[in-house]
């Protein structure tokens, strides 16, 4: 679970305790802790809307200032839901979301439906303008399209001072990568391949971004609630054998007095090539937790005992967006 030591980003700095780093070459620096909104939209399990509000203050008044969401999350639900809870205080956060999916199924990454999409979300999130404007899971696009229709549509926008960076996002790293070889990105995130669980993304993505002077986003370092203690919702695309190495790892956490996601988060907040690592949150209680996931060290020890026990599913990869852009994945035994 190394990484190059070439992806290290000179642009960090620490105010009252949060540390912050310079997303690529924008001018955003962003907490390496994240708060990822995609459960505010009921997407893992249904929650309580005065809770995600406060959620959100405690975040915010803790250091966190990068919020990440999408019209997709709960339909429209979780950016509704954030926009709300930054009533009054917009101004102390960058603020990204995306375009492009906008269900299980429908995704539309055409110039018409960009636009129309930020002026949408700009509504919903009560504001007048986006910090990053991403298009969402690339990979179920068609490839000539998006470089060719959509990352300039959203230039224009940017132009327009509606966006002021944009990005994209998915899983697929090889999709990520041609893209961002292709045409001139600020930011890439993907999710699920750079955790306890898999390190991909350093191998594929890292010299990619590094070359371009592209920011890169981690998501998912809780692998999607498979490294917690509740565990994967039932949609989680990750085969039982994950989701039982998952389960595996949490019990040994338990038998050392750790919590499996603390010791996740704490790996992934420790990479220096990533701007930050969005962690999806909708109480006050996670945010807190997570916090001190931050605050504390992990032995490498324990590390290295947790690694012996996902190595048989270590860099599992399930397939996810058209054929022509999927990564091959993993044959499991
Ligand atoms: P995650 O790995 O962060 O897991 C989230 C789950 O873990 C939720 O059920 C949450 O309630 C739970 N959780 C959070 N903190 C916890 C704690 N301390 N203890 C126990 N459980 C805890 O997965 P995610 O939410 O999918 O990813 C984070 C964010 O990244 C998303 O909200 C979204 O903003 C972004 N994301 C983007 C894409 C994309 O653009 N394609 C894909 C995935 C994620």
């Amino acid at each position: 679970m190394s990484r190059p030591e070439e992806n290290a980003i000179q642009n960090s700095q620490v105010r009252h305790g949060m540390e912050y780093r310079r997303l690529g070459r924008t001018d955003l620096d962003v907490s390496v802790i994240g708060f990822g909104a995609s459960p505010l939209g009921d997407v893992f399990r249904r929650t309580d809307p005065l809770e995600g509000r406060l959620a959100v203050h405690r975040a915010i008044d803790e250091g966190i200032n990068f919020f990440d969401v999408s019209p997709y999350y709960g339909l429209t639900l979780a950016e509704e839901r954030l926009g709300a809870a930054l009533d009054g205080r917009r101004n102390e956060v960058v603020l990204a979301t995306k375009c492009g999916r906008y269900g299980l199924d429908y995704f539309d990454f055409s110039a018409e439906r960009v636009v129309r999409s930020l002026e949408e979300s700009l509504k919903r999130l009560r504001t007048d303008y986006i910090d990053l404007f991403q298009a969402h899971d690339v990979e179920f696009g068609d490839m000539q399209q998006v470089i060719e229709e959509t990352i300039p549509a959203m230039r224009r926008l940017q132009e327009q001072g509606k966006a002021r960076f944009i990005g994209i996002t998915g899983y697929p790293l090889k999709t990520l990568v041609k893209i961002a070889n292709a045409v001139p990105v600020d930011s890439i995130l993907t999710y699920c391949r750079y955790n306890l669980m898999i390190n991909d993304m350093d191998t594929v993505l890292m010299p990619v971004a590094k070359k371009h002077g592209v920011g890169v986003i981690n998501a998912s370092g809780l692998h999607m609630g498979i490294l917690t203690e509740q565990g994967a919702p039932d949609w989680h695309p990750a085969p039982q054998a994950v989701r039982d190495a998952g389960r595996e790892a949490a019990e040994f956490c338990r038998q050392q007095g750790v919590d499996v996601s603390h010791v996740a988060l704490r790996h992934c907040f420790d990479h220096s090539g990533v701007a930050s690592t969005l962690v999806g949150m909708s109480t006050r209680r996670h945010v807190e937790e997570n916090l001190e996931a931050l605050r504390n060290q992990v032995s490498p020890e324990l590390l290295k005992q947790m690694s012996v026990i996902v190595a048989p599913v270590f860099n599992y990869v399930w397939p996810s967006g058209r054929p022509e852009n999927r990564d091959s994945s993993s044959a499991l035994n």
